[in-house]
């Protein structure tokens, strides 16, 4: 699993712009999509000498007059429980406060390892970090966020007691009989439990082991029509007695560890609530972090014809930056739709992998510019030659060609619904990537 690096602090000290800095996307898959990025407080670190996911747990607010620091909000707090590690962040040009000494000792209580950061230290000397010594939390770092100074510095000694496992199996041998990692993510009462029980049914479940850390992933072995899947840990679905049932606690970060550590990720909406924030949120991680996705839309069964109708309007509106997603209306509960579901669940497996030759991308690449050629820019018209596949996991389709640099958002998503339908890509993210030769 990822490790988690948690982002504590006052308000105004830096934070969120240490969150951009740590979770900048090397691609504009995520920035493409404004309404998913604002407010976000969990992200994929990409500064360091690994992948991690990097939790802003926003400000300490202390509470009333006795200013004692308040236990946060569920999220914040669970975050910095479950975290692997605490950059607690203080402020250089404020100087140490009473309010950073109170988190402090919070921290100290907690018991997670805690870097030290004094942000907003450029142009400052050591002398700087001299009185931050006092919060006993060892060695302070100056670093600059808006900067960028001292930041990945901090981050590799942060990160430097989790070095990255090699597992992906699917790297190595693409042709082995692959078990395919499921992860069930969804808002409490969505039907995860349901859904699961529904799938596993207590004869087919083949090994079930909860290793006895802190930490607690779960992983079970099922089949489903013959064909074998493991559940990966989903926002803390535990077993008791015979069935799985959500426990209180419902935790992002977890939903986010088992995201990453999934191949394929059902997101189960419960359809008689419509779509929340929440869903949007953790689908907006799940195209981040580029995995296959399928959508159940949960309780169909409670839904007359109406409003089947108005929710479907709004999956359209609310997830349209999952259009390439199956959504797949199922009954949990009464056992409808799981075929369909598990279907998707397969095809969304291979399209992520899909392997595309040079000469079929090109062709493809083509026969779209024929169709339709990128508008002129300013330099000229692009001119796309040829493509290749970069990756898979998701599938990256780099295209090589002059001035592509002038291609611009509209027809890049041409070429990517052009690509998706002429390939079969459904239920994987896509990235195109443009490489213009001098
Ligand atoms: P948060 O409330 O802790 O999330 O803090 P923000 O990230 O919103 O930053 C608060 C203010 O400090 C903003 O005006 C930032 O531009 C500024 N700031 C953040 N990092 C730096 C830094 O490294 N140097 C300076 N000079 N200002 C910074
Ligand atoms: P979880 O918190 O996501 O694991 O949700 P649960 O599986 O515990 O389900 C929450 C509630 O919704 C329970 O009362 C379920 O019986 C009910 N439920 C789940 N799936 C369905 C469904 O497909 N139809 C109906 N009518 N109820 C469902």
């Amino acid at each position: 699993m990822l490790p988690v690096v948690a982002l504590v602090g006052r308000p105004n000290v830096g934070k969120s712009t240490l969150f951009n800095r740590l979770t900048r996307s090397r691609d504009a898959i995520v920035a493409d999509y404004p309404g998913l990025t604002r407010d976000r407080q969990y992200g994929q670190g990409r500064i360091g000498p690994r992948p991690y996911i990097v939790v802003d747990t926003g400000g300490f607010e202390p509470v009333k007059s006795e200013g004692i620091v308040k236990a946060m909000a569920g999220q914040a707090e669970l975050a910095i429980e479950e975290a692997d590690v605490v950059l607690f962040v203080c402020d250089a040009r404020a100087g140490l406060t009473p309010h950073d000494a109170r988190i402090a000792q919070h921290l100290r209580e907690s018991g997670r390892p805690v870097k030290l950061l004094v942000n907003k230290a450029e142009g400052l000397s050591d002398i700087a970090k001299a009185e931050f010594y006092e919060l006993g939390l060892g060695e302070p770092y100056l670093i600059s966020a808006a900067h960028g100074q001292g930041v990945r510095a901090v981050i590799d000694l942060a990160l430097e007691p989790f070095p990255e496992e090699k597992d992906d199996e699917e790297e190595t041998d693409p042709d082995a009989p692959k078990r395919l990692k499921v992860t069930l993510a969804g808002r409490p009462n969505a039907g995860k439990s349901t859904l699961i029980n529904a799938l596993i049914g207590e004869e087919r479940l083949i090994a079930f082991d909860m290793p006895g850390t802190t930490r607690d992933a779960i992983k079970v072995d099922f089949e489903y029509e013959g064909r074998p899947y493991e559940l990966v840990d989903t926002a803390g679905l535990r077993k008791k007695g015979k069935v799985f049932e959500a426990i209180e606690k419902f935790s992002v970060v977890k939903t986010l560890q088992a995201i990453e550590d999934a191949n394929v990720v059902i997101l189960v909406i419960d359809a008689k609530n419509g779509i929340a924030d929440h869903d949007a949120h953790i689908a907006g991680y799940v195209l981040e972090s580029g995995r296959a996705l399928v959508v159940a839309v949960n309780k169909w069964d409670l839904m007359d014809g109406y409003e089947r109708e108005m929710f479907s309007l709004e999956l359209e509106r609310k997830l349209h930056f999952l259009r390439w997603a199956r959504m797949i209306r199922i009954s949990a509960l009464k056992r409808n739709g799981l075929n369909h579901l598990m279907r998707a669940v397969d095809e969304a497996h291979a399209a992520a992998y899909r392997k595309i030759s040079t000469p079929k991308l090109t062709r493809a690449l083509i026969e779209a510019v024929e169709r339709q050629q990128p508008p002129r820019a300013r330099g000229g018209r692009p001119k796309p030659r040829y493509a290749h596949q970069g990756g898979s996991n998701p599938p990256v389709i780099v295209i090589h060609g002059n001035a592509l640099e002038d291609i611009g958002e509209s027809y890049r998503r041409y070429l990517e619904s052009f690509f998706r339908e002429k390939f079969d890509l459904a239920g994987t993210p896509l990235r195109i990537e443009f490489r213009t030769k001098e």
